[in-house]
């Protein structure tokens, strides 16, 4: 990968302003989650090359999925909704999974999306992810493990750095702390939306339900789930003031059938 001019400048800075304090994320502009992401995005694309839905082919599911993540970054509450260049992609695969890379790259999975039994669920786990991004936390953790002095001689090494750091954001686990933070704030974005905000914690009591374990939940392998999580959003949610919104429950339906007929429904 080749170093962009800008990120050495925007590391650099980094590195002026980090004498002020620990907390650098502060002082790594947002360009830097955009161009990580990027360069991830790239190595997921090419993963899922054949499973990725094609949006031309696919219109009325992305223009439905879109518009809830619209919905969420229009709350006012995401921070970077503006600078960051959300974009869309579907998987198809059973996986019950999503995922939003720095910079605003979101993975749906199709499994995912038919688990589910409502619009506001689904929007529950999307503003998850959104926060994940905007609360910038791979940044963050990675601006922790890898220390200033590996930063910096990996801004003005041969670039072979900052493509591992891209690499490292495959498969990476966030921290109960990040949990709990994206956990809170998909209440937040739902509660200034149409979205009933107590149906964020859907997709959690449907696992319970079903009597997944953890073990066979890909979410959960990249979304570690601390004591009492789906609890602690309900609480969150009572504590803004416990209003309904929509769950949207037949749009939602008419939402899973533009999806793709697995083999067995094809036969
Ligand atoms: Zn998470």
């Amino acid at each position: 990968m080749k170093i962009t001019k800008n990120i050495v400048i925007f590391f650099a800075l980094m590195v002026v302003f980090s004498s002020c304090g620990d907390s650098w994320k502060n002082y790594i502009s947002t360009e830097v989650d955009i161009e990580m992401g990027k360069s991830a995005q790239n190595q997921y694309d090419a993963i899922y090359a054949d499973q990725i839905l094609d949006e031309k082919e696919n219109k009325e599911l992305y223009k439905s999925i879109n518009l809830i993540i619209e919905r969420i970054l229009k709350s006012g509450k995401v921070i970077h909704a503006d600078d960051f260049k959300w974009e869309l992609k579907i998987i198809n695969d059973s996986v019950l999974n999503a995922f939003c890379l720095p910079g605003g790259k979101i993975y749906v999975y199709t499994g995912l999306i038919n688990y589910l039994d409502n619009e506001a669920q689904l929007a529950g786990v999307l503003g998850h992810e959104i926060a994940h991004a905007d609360k910038r936390h791979s940044i963050d953790n990675m601006a922790k493990q890898l220390g200033l002095s590996s930063l910096v001689s990996l801004v003005f090494g041969d670039g072979s750095g900052l493509v591992n750091i891209a690499q490292s954001l495959i498969g990476l686990k966030f921290n109960r702390d990040n949990e709990a933070q994206a956990d809170e704030f998909s209440i937040n974005y739902l509660y200034n939306t149409v979205y009933d905000a107590s149906e964020a914690n859907g997709f959690f009591e449907k696992l319970q339900k079903d009597n997944h374990t953890e073990e066979e939940l890909d979410f959960l392998s990249t979304h570690p789930a601390p004591e009492n999580r789906k609890e602690n959003m309900l609480n969150h949610w009572r504590e803004l003031g416990g209003k309904k919104g929509n769950k949207f429950e037949e749009n939602y339906l008419a939402i899973k059938k533009l999806l793709p007929k697995t083999d067995s429904e094809k036969w």
